[in-house]
């Protein structure tokens, strides 16, 4: 159920059977609903890659929207997105980008992102992302979609570098809102992931460096449906700190971590 906030307008997803779900962090449950031979602990299968599979994606047993899916990344129970085999990352990747085509069909807008460990809000250990469509364009994305429409920020950002392939640059931009947050940027103009390339392998060094940090780090990808001046990008940061009451009641962060710190830990240099 979709209710709006009075004063803003802004969208609220109301999914009360989400707080039904299983808590593996907090109840020791001895059975991973994610783990080979449970398959049938989820919701019928919608693709899966290899057999035996080593990516599996089905509806999340506890949607948010109608439009809820889960992608598992790997068999391996304790092995994160860090440490699978690069060639299952770069799979889990276009698994991603082809899931976020088939729900963009029906959804206004499709999210694709990664919860790992309890700080970054996740309820299983085994290795997953979620997808969720939902049926209105959230107020952020709708935001950003407008401030593209003069210029493209990220076209000319030339903020401090972490590294660069052939097709993405991985930055630490200037103003951003999260301790040691990262961007990972395509370099050629688009408004929607349509590939993976060298995606998977910058993920995999970005979930080590931010696992040197934290035990959590959030990933999330902001696409822009309809809006050709938009530019996508991938948004991470590990979870150190919590957005407490000044950045809940403003809408503005306090960033504890110079971006520039940030990009030198990870191995960047300045520009
Ligand atoms: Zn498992
Ligand atoms: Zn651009």
């Amino acid at each position: 159920m979709i209710e709006r906030n009075p004063i803003s307008g802004d969208a609220v997803i109301v999914a009360p059977g989400r707080a039904a779900r299983p808590n593996e962090f907090r109840q020791m449950s001895d059975r991973c609903p994610f783990c080979p031979g449970n398959e049938s602990d989820t919701p019928p299968e919608i693709w899966r890659d290899g057999d035996p599979w080593q990516i599996r994606v089905f509806p999340n047993k506890y949607p948010a929207t109608e439009d809820h899916e889960v992608i598992v990344e790997g068999s391996d129970h304790a092995r994160g997105f860090d440490q699978i085999a690069a060639d299952v990352a770069a799979r889990a990747v276009n698994a991603w980008i082809d899931r976020y085509r088939a729900m963009s069909r029906s959804s206004r807008y499709v999210c694709v992102f990664k919860n790992h460990g309890v700080l970054a809000g996740a309820t299983i250990l085994h290795p997953h992302s979620q997808i969720l469509g939902v049926p209105f364009i959230p107020s952020r994305i709708a935001k950003e979609a407008e401030a593209f429409t003069s210029r493209c920020a990220l076209c000319e950002l030339r903020d401090e570098k972490i590294d660069a392939t052939q097709n993405y640059r991985w930055i630490a931009p200037r103003g951003s809102m999260m301790a040691y947050e990262q961007w990972i940027v395509p370099v050629h103009h688009t408004n929607e992931m349509r590939e993976g390339l060298e995606l998977a392998s910058l993920l995999q060094r970005a979930a080590r460096a931010m696992l040197a940090i934290s035990d959590s780090f959030n990933w999330m990808f902001i696409n822009f449906p309809q809006q050709p001046a938009a530019h996508w990008y991938v948004q991470l940061f590990p979870r150190l700190t919590m957005h407490a009451g000044f950045e809940l009641g403003t809408g503005s962060a306090i960033n504890t971590v110079d971006p520039r710190t940030a990009a030198q830990r990870f191995g960047g240099s300045r520009p």
